[in-house]
């Protein structure tokens, strides 16, 4: 018997060859580089995702490339529909859009499919070929006598794996497979590897530089056997070569399988594309640094930045300052560009990870709110709410300008407010500008230096009837509460109040502090000046009533 006919055995539907599949899916012409994202649906969108997907989106940008997204889905266990959905939402979140993809049923690009279950017959013609050149085979052992060796392994001491004189269905002679897949065994095909453990190769990784890694000798699992799949290791190989992929960017933890891969490539006699093994994300703890976790860290997840309202953009550049350690200069001598005109250098990564960190997210992402024009910030938070969190929602709609007007204060000039970090805590620090909130919370009000509940009355009742006037312009409205010290004592010059502070009852500060509270709750709030105007003199002292 011959290994085609053994071939012909496994795969007695598979009409189709190599050949065949090489003409249909012609190499690229005048793409320089074409990249991937590769996410497994596992419903949860992890960050090293993204920012593996930034990487590959700005490697096609910076050369006029293609970025495609795969489905890894050979594991398949779960609902695909919603794991595809979560990964779709993020990527167009963030602007990471695919020129080639296959989302809800459409297809774009000539490469498909892009979802790995679809691509079976495909695999099936490779690992056909692979057999017919006598370098791949069905293996017999069962779970049970894989678990014996490894325990025997790991008790002598030894490397462990199904290689060498350990890979015994490969001993087997061609009849006697064919006899046990007559008689219905169950098997797996594992790849035949002709690698040397103890022999070093070249690897050159485009982050990590020029590696010596020592050859493959496993006789890795290619095709599984419950589902008749191939394993993650054969199905991208093959697509990468059918994809024209160019550059395979994907986590370091697939470093250590990067010989399996190379001497795969190297038996279809197909190029080897580049590498981009990213470092791990890791993030500070105390005085450790560690692998950011999916179990440990909320903020592994994509889905935590948008449950918070983070806006895209903040996000993309918190990942893309530790994806290139130029890129916070760039942007400082650049302003005006954003993260795709930037082009990535792998050699820029720190190869021995990523310092992830919360706290330079928010200052990002504060900054960045500061920004936007008041339209803008209206605009994107309510889109953000009506996704998010119906409350925000509620209270825009009921009166848009009226939120605009307060997201306004203090926002077109040099030094800009910068208390929104996140758009799910824009209604804790405008709150207060609805009377229904107002009224119905517990509010503690944050009383300064003057506490005494007679005094305060007295300021507010002055001011109101005497000096208060909504014509007025901020210059003049702040000399009349100035007036208003001098009339009550209070020092309207904080140099004179300090030179000599006994002859006071406070000062200017004090007084406003006065006003700020009593109509707000709050001892620190945007311009008082504003916050009086936009709420107005009748539901003013409706809240001063209540005091
Ligand atoms: N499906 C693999 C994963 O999710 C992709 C690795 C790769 O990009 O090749 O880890």
């Amino acid at each position: 018997m011959t290994n085609k006919e053994l071939a012909n055995l496994i795969f007695p539907n598979i009409d189709k060859t190599l050949e065949d599949y090489k003409e249909m899916y012609p190499r690229r012409e005048g793409d320089f580089a074409v990249t991937r994202f590769a996410p497994s649906p596992t419903g949860y969108v992890h960050i090293g995702g993204i920012y593996q997907a930034i990487i590959d989106f700005l490697i096609a940008r910076n050369n006029n490339g293609v970025f495609f997204l795969r489905i890894e889905d050979t594991d398949q266990k779960r609902e695909l529909k919603e794991a595809v959905d979560l990964i779709k939402e993020a990527l167009y979140y963030y602007g990471l859009v695919p020129n080639e993809y296959q989302l809800d049923g459409k297809t774009v690009g000539n490469y498909g499919p892009y979802v790995q279950s679809e691509r079976k017959e495909i695999y099936h013609a490779f690992i056909k070929h692979l057999i017919e050149i006598d370098r791949a085979y069905p293996c017999f052992c069962t779970h049970d006598t894989l678990e014996e060796l490894r325990t025997m392994q790991e008790h002598k001491k030894q490397r462990t794996g199904y290689y060498g004189k350990y890979a015994k269905c490969r001993q087997l002679s061609i009849e006697e497979m064919a006899e046990k897949i007559k008689n219905g065994e169950t098997y797996v095909i594992r790849f035949k590897s002709l690698g040397d453990f103890e022999r070093k190769f070249k690897f050159n990784d485009l982050v990590k530089g020029e590696l010596e890694l020592s050859e493959n000798d496993e006789d890795f699992v290619i095709m599984k056997s419950d589902n008749l799949l191939p394993t993650y290791h054969f199905a991208h190989i093959v697509d990468d070569f059918l994809m024209g992929t160019t550059h395979v960017v994907r986590g370091e933890e697939w470093l250590s399988s990067a010989p399996k891969h190379v001497e795969l490539f190297n038996a279809f006699g197909f190029k080897v594309p580049n590498y981009v093994h990213t470092p791990l994300i890791i993030k500070k703890e105390g005085n450790s640094i560690r692998k950011i976790s999916k179990r440990k860290d909320p903020e592994a997840s994509m889905s935590y930045y948008t449950d918070l309202g983070y806006p895209a953009v903040a996000v993309i550049e918190s990942l893309m300052t530790i994806i290139n350690s130029n890129y916070e200069e760039w942007h400082r001598e650049n302003p005006d560009k954003n993260f795709t005109d930037f082009t990535y250098n792998p050699t820029k990564m720190s190869s021995s990870g990523g310092l992830y960190d919360l706290e330079k997210l928010n200052n990002i992402s504060k900054d960045f709110i500061s920004k936007m024009k008041a339209d803008e910030l209206v605009e994107d938070s309510y889109n953000w709410a009506c996704q998010y969190n119906e409350s925000l929602k509620n209270l825009i709609d009921r009166d848009r300008e009226y939120y605009r007007s307060i997201l306004n204060i203090e926002r077109d000039q040099e030094k800009p407010r910068k208390d929104i970090v996140n758009y799910s805590m824009i209604e804790s620090l405008i709150w207060y500008m609805y009377d229904e909130d107002f009224n119905s919370r517990e509010k503690e009000y944050e009383w300064k230096n003057i506490t005494d509940i007679n005094e305060i009355k007295n300021i507010l009742n002055v001011y109101f009837d005497k000096y208060y006037d909504a014509s007025d312009d901020k210059e003049t409205w702040f000399n009349k509460v100035k007036e208003l010290c001098d009339e009550l004592g209070y020092a309207s010059n904080i140099k004179e109040y300090k030179a000599n502070p006994e002859a006071f009852k406070g000062n200017v500060s004090d007084v406003s502090t006065v006003i700020r509270v009593a109509i707000t709750s709050k001892s620190n709030t945007p311009d008082l000046y504003h916050i009086i105007n936009l709420l107005g003199k009748d539901r003013i002292m409706e809240r001063i009533s209540k005091l």
